[in-house]
């Protein structure tokens, strides 16, 4: 699964890519692979940072109630994960409900 993530404090991210070995999407639609690394600040990514290649992280899902979702499995082609500074979770963009 290729994966953007604005999430820029999480010890995975490189440039808006995630490098984790894999994500797993919780109920919330929020990424439980999330660890926040304290030398890094929260900034926001600037756009010329984004990245342009496919990450391909294995990717495990239990939001029955996003339309991409079939028997725990995402079928989009992509996720954006982006910043949720109110709860402070690293929230999937793509989530559509069903
Ligand atoms: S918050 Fe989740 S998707 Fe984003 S870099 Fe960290 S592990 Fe990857
Ligand atoms: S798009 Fe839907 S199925 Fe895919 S990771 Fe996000 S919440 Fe889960």
């Amino acid at each position: 699964m290729n994966i953007r993530c604005r999430k820029i404090n999480c010890k995975f991210n490189h440039a808006g890519t995630c490098h984790a070995r894999e994500v797993h999407v919780c109920r919330g639609a929020y990424c439980a692979t999330y660890q926040k690394d304290q030398r890094k600040l929260d900034l926001e990514l600037a756009s010329e940072l984004a990245p342009t290649k496919p990450n391909n992280v294995p990717l495990s899902c239990t939001v029955c109630a996003c339309l991409y979702n079939h028997d725990c499995r995402c079928a989009a082609n992509g996720i954006a994960v982006v910043d949720n500074e109110v709860s402070n979770h690293a929230d999937c963009a793509t989530f559509i409900e069903r």
